[in-house]
């Protein structure tokens, strides 16, 4: 998920890797590592940032026109220098690195295991060059074919380029799902996970798509295929985004990029624990607790902020699906509240950056009291992912933009994940009905990716409203959080205040506000309550309210009295949040853009909230 960067040519690679490496650092990453070949294959790593690294390999052998680099967001196993990469083969004879996850990892790091092999990591990526290496030995096969036959057998996201101790003129690189992109020199090549680091050398690029291998040699050698062994022509590009453009992936902004990985990081949270086909939900990280959460009375969520929204929308999963009772509590307020907590309560704590004081105050409370705690976070190895029980990562990947986007509808799949596989246990569903919910899950990523084509309606609306004052957001069942995370949203990045209320709350006050001059906000999928919401819509035009509305896709009745819809795909009621949330932030994005302010850096925001 984090950055690669490789080196081939006549200059000395160390230079290019590590500047690479800090062209890369705006991703964000937890540790650092380079290897070389100069006669020997040197490997140097370090948990932190690249400037430790710089300082650690002062005064060593960092010789050599051949190299590897890497900064890693750590998935599997916690950021220490064991696990940083790049990973050897068992002979150290390979170096590998890899951004991505290994979903079948510890069913081949088992067969690895009885065959003899001891690991040093806890990382699925030394699963993988471990494999390499067992084919190359045992088939008698060149190192590209072993890394083709293994690259069958893996399932998952990788972007890797590995380097051998006896081939100190070849890499090979390759990758699904995560971005590898491969610079064209004179006499020299450059590897990376986007084009960065390779600007400033050559601007002739070729990006490699799935399943793509590439082996790279001396004397502007290249050739690619399929890992089904098929051959490729090279696709040579010509760069044309500056430094900055590129950075943000083309994008204007962190938020915007992040807003468009969207897709992409609701499938990483999903990999590997979501089967539709075969009826399987499983999260690794809680197995051991998944009793504890079947007998539980009740599970109480705490969280501040976007997260406590996300865990928001837990609460109705649970509670729908898998029929246990949930609390949602601020954990600011929890922590000094002497809440009632019994033994068989589980605690689901939930934050991004897994630092949250707050969040950590109210777990030491809870455990005090005997409670069971699991954790939901998306830094691995972060403060609350250690003072957990249990508990599964997300799997965003580094979120930049203070204003949380990804890392959200992320928290909300777990969540997903989690009710549903408490619900398979305790039977709360049938069969069919668990299976369908499962294929729709499956086919989320798609529908945002669909939704995310929303701009210029999104556009049209903020040009509109971009000037008012006040914003109201209303929604019913699933959709009041996701009322709340709009509100919160535009809050936060444009300075306009927003409220959002569960739809029927608004005559109980807030339509004290309405006039011709406030736009409100409606989420009016076409499920549940969309009667009593379409009431709701007459109430707020009875006094000349501006409606902006969500709907699903082909709906009439609400678009009729709205002065704006955006629709968005039909899905399943407890999966509309994944959907529904996607304008919402883009249509904060666009009014803060118009407004002049600074979406990636919010005035007195916290990307990390580690105070109290
Ligand atoms: N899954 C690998 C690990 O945890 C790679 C993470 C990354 O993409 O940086 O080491």
């Amino acid at each position: 998920m984090c950055g690669i960067v490789g080196y081939l040519g006549q200059k000395e690679a160390y230079p290019i890797l590590i500047k690479g490496l800090h062209r890369l650092e705006y991703r964000g990453y937890d540790s650092a590592g380079i290897a070389l070949i100069n006669g020997g294959l040197n490997v140097y790593k370090r948990k932190g940032k690249v400037a430790e690294l710089e300082a650690f390999v002062k005064g060593k052998d960092i010789s050599g026109p051949i190299g590897i680099a890497h900064t890693r967001w750590a998935t599997h196993g916690e950021p220490t220098d064991e696990n940083a990469h790049p990973h050897m083969s068992q002979s150290k004879e390979l170096s590998l690195i890899h951004n991505g996850i290994i979903e079948n990892y510890d069913v081949l790091r088992n067969e690895l295991i009885n065959r003899g092999y001891t690991f040093n990591s806890h990382t699925d990526t030394e699963v993988l060059v471990y494999l390499i290496e067992d084919i190359q030995k045992n088939e008698g096969v060149e190192l590209s074919e072993a890394v083709r036959i293994a690259l069958n057998q893996v399932i998952g996201a990788y972007a890797i380029v590995i380097l051998s101790k006896n081939d100190p003129d070849t890499l090979i690189a390759a990758k699904k799902g995560s971005p590898l992109v491969i610079g064209i020199g004179e006499d020299e090549f450059f590897i990376a996970s986007d084009a960065t680091p390779i600007v400033e050398y050559t601007k002739e690029v070729v990006y490699l798509n799935d399943e793509e291998m590439a082996v790279i040699r001396r004397n502007n050698d290249l050739r690619i295929k399929t890992i089904k062994n098929q051959d490729k022509t090279p696709y040579i590009q010509t760069l044309e985004m500056n430094l900055s453009q590129l950075e943000k992936g083309g994008f204007e902004h962190f938020m915007l990029k992040e807003i468009y990985e969207q897709p992409r990081s609701i499938m990483d949270s999903m990999r590997g624990r979501l089967n539709a086909k075969k009826g399987i939900v499983s999260l690794g990280g809680i197995i051991d607790y998944e009793q504890k959460m079947v007998a539980a009375n009740r599970i109480i969520i705490i969280a501040c902020g976007t997260s406590w929204h996300a865990g928001l929308v837990g609460e109705y999963l649970f509670e729908d699906l898998a029929r246990t009772p949930v609390e949602v509590e601020y954990a600011s307020e929890f922590r000094y509240r002497n809440p009632v907590i019994y033994e068989n309560d589980v605690v689901i704590a939930i934050s991004q950056s897994g630092e949250t004081a707050d969040t950590l105050a109210a777990i030491e409370l809870a455990r005090s009291k005997g409670a069971t705690i699991l954790g939901i976070c998306n830094v691995v190895g972060s403060s609350i992912a250690r003072a957990t029980d249990a508990g599964s990562y997300t799997h965003a990947g580094p979120e930049i933009g203070v204003a949380s986007t990804k890392a959200f509808t992320a928290q909300v799949t777990v969540l997903t994940l989690m009710a549903l596989r408490i619900a398979q246990l305790k039977g709360t569903l049938s069969k069919s009905r668990f299976q369908q919910i499962l294929f729709e899950l499956e086919s989320i990523p798609e529908k945002v990716e669909k939704t995310l084509k929303v701009s210029k309606r999104v556009i049209t609306i903020a040009e509109e409203f971009c000037q008012v004052r006040n914003f109201l957001y209303l929604g019913r069942g699933y959709n009041f959080p996701v009322a709340l995370e709009g509100a919160l949203k535009l809050k936060e990045i444009s300075y306009i205040h927003a409220e959002g209320y569960p739809a029927a709350e608004m005559k109980h006050g807030p339509i004290a506000l309405i006039d011709e001059e406030m736009p409100v906000v409606f989420i009016a999928p076409l499920k549940g309550v969309y009667e009593k919401v379409i009431s709701n819509i007459q109430e707020v035009k009875a006094r000349r309210g501006k409606v902006i509305a969500i709907v699903t896709e082909g709906d009439h009745a609400v678009s009729e009295m709205a002065d704006y819809t955006i629709e968005i795909p039909e899905t399943e009621e407890m999966l509309v949040p994944l959907l529904a949330t996607i304008p919402l932030q883009k249509l904060s994005y666009h009014i803060a853009l118009m407004r002049g302010c600074n979406v990636d850096q919010p005035r007195n925001l916290a990307k990390s909230v580690t105070v109290e």
